[in-house]
């Protein structure tokens, strides 16, 4: 946990990262073997830290979670404001695929955008 929480702090806000962005909103639905579907939403604004990694729930899982950064970075890249998709936990313990993520990303950003 604590680990994280070093990772986060090196990961700078989401402002300085993409002064572009008002709000990140990240909404999806947790599927683990075995147990029942979970939703789960991210809310990010400049002072977030711009860290896009959503952890496993499965309580041993080992170096897994869900890592948004590519999929947040190429939307804000390409000025999308809507992205869907789907993510398998990378964790690496006896039981593969344990636990995948169905995802949508919404960003706002802080310029009206320009036809
Ligand atoms: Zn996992």
């Amino acid at each position: 946990m604590q680990d994280i929480m070093q990772q986060k702090r090196e990961a700078g806000s989401v402002a300085a990262h993409f002064p572009e962005v008002a709000n990140i909103v990240m909404n999806m639905t947790y599927n683990q073997r075995g147990t029942k579907s979970i939703l789960r939403t991210f809310h990010f604004t400049p002072n977030s830290y711009a860290f896009f990694i959503v952890n496993c729930l499965r309580q041993d899982c080992v170096d897994g979670g869900f890592d948004l950064t590519q999929v947040i970075t190429s939307m804000i890249r390409n000025r999308r404001v809507e992205g869907k998709g789907g993510l398998i936990c990378k964790g690496t313990d006896t039981s593969t695929s344990h636990s995948d993520i169905v995802y949508e990303v919404a960003i706002q950003y802080t310029e009206i955008a320009v036809l």
